[in-house]
């Protein structure tokens, strides 16, 4: 049996003919950047989220980058983000000549620790002084916003969550259930084939509630140009701008996002209730991913981007599955604070200790929705077989 990480054809096999006339209508439209597509989806999606502004941009590394530039941040400033997460997070603070400050996350659900930001904040020896912070919901579930935006009110920090794994997951704030990505100044989602909404190419968005700073985004987008006459430069943006084809198809698959997640919870229950019947979680060998915010009301609060577990002896037991078939992939295998390009912020082993294991025993099996009952119980009995 083959299990693929992740089986695109799946999905899109069911949707072919509407995928087929979106794109059609795009070919025939000539307008190929920022065409109609882009405001239909911006206000279907601004929709979906219970009334959130959009700016469809061209990835979700491009909405973080955009984020921070039209809040201001600039050269010498820091900028918290967690240690393990993608690196995009860190990655787009350094190009603004920004400070990324690296905090360590929690060991049950991946995301920031407010304490470890809080000893950060506490620091009297940081490197820049902290004017945002930007929280991962890492793998679909969200990061402790609540504790997050009150450490930002207390620090006076911008907050850009990056939501590029968690677009259509909710948070049960101290407000009430909010979607992941509209809790901050800025959220940022990615449509990387990879997502739960994914699309043919690169593009991202961009969320706000604030309409000035809406405005700000729009002109930044494409090169900071006044909207009313192209040619009148206001600040120095750059080219964010979303394809038309990449919101063609996102239009269609916006409508089946809910369902794709539900799939996904439904697969992440299954492989619980394998790996708890195989005696892998009891004898400490597979730990499966905690779902933090369980019982919380509503059955969205982990969407599971990607299924991670924690194994003993990971290394040689993602070959195991390779050689059975079996799709998994590392995220992450390296601590951002311990990545050579940042070597100069003077990071060592043992600064962040929870980031650092985790990126050693991490795994992500296969959890698409297309995924079938057999497939999920092999991946369970191959990894028993590797620890039998
Ligand atoms: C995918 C991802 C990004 C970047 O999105 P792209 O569209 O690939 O640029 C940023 N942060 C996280 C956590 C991601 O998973």
């Amino acid at each position: 049996m083959k299990v693929p990480l992740l089986d695109l054809s799946a999905q899109n096999g069911p949707l072919r003919r509407e995928l087929d006339r979106a794109l059609a209508e795009v070919i025939d439209s000539n307008q190929f950047i920022l065409g109609p597509a882009v405001r239909d989806f911006e206000a279907a999606l601004g929709a979906y989220l219970g009334g959130l502004g959009v700016v469809g941009v061209s990835s979700g590394t491009d909405a973080l980058l955009l984020s921070l530039m039209a809040l201001g941040v600039r050269a010498g400033d820091g900028v918290i983000v967690p240690s393990f997460t993608f690196f995009a997070t860190a990655g787009v603070v350094a190009r603004l000549g920004a400070v990324p400050l690296f905090a360590d996350v929690d060991p049950a659900s991946f995301n920031l620790d407010p304490a470890s930001v809080e000893r950060l904040l506490d620091r009297g020896d940081l490197p820049a002084q902290p004017r945002a912070i930007i929280p991962v919901h890492l793998f679909g579930q969200g990061a402790d916003m609540d504790a997050v935006l009150s450490l930002a009110g207390q620090y006076r920090l911008w907050v850009v969550e990056d939501a590029a794994q968690a677009l259509s997951a909710v948070y049960p704030s101290r407000d009430g259930f909010r979607p992941l990505g509209g809790l901050g100044h800025a959220g940022c989602y990615s449509f990387f084939p990879t997502k739960n909404l994914g699309c043919f190419g690169d593009a991202g968005a961009v969320v706000y509630s604030d309409e000035n700073f809406g405005a700000r985004l729009r002109s930044m987008r494409v090169h900071g140009a006044d909207p009313n006459e192209k040619y009148l430069n206001r600040v120095v943006g750059a080219n964010f701008r979303m394809d038309t084809v990449q919101a063609a198809v996102l239009k269609v698959k916006l409508p089946l996002l809910n369902q794709w997640s539900a799939g996904r919870r439904a697969n992440a229950a299954r492989y619980r209730d394998l790996f708890a019947a195989s005696g892998l979680v009891d004898r400490e060998l597979v730990r499966p991913p905690a779902e933090v915010y369980d019982g919380c009301g509503v059955e969205n609060h982990h969407i599971y981007n990607q299924f991670v577990v924690r194994v003993k002896d990971r290394d040689r037991l993602l070959e195991h599955l390779a050689a059975a078939g079996i799709g998994t992939a590392v995220y992450y295998p390296r601590p951002l604070h311990l990545q050579p390009c940042f070597a100069f912020l003077g990071g060592a082993e043992g600064d962040l200790p929870v980031s650092e294991q985790i990126s050693r025993d991490c795994l992500a099996l296969p959890i698409y929705a297309e995924l079938s009952e057999e497939q999920q119980a092999y991946v369970v009995e191959t990894i028993q077989q590797f620890y039998a």
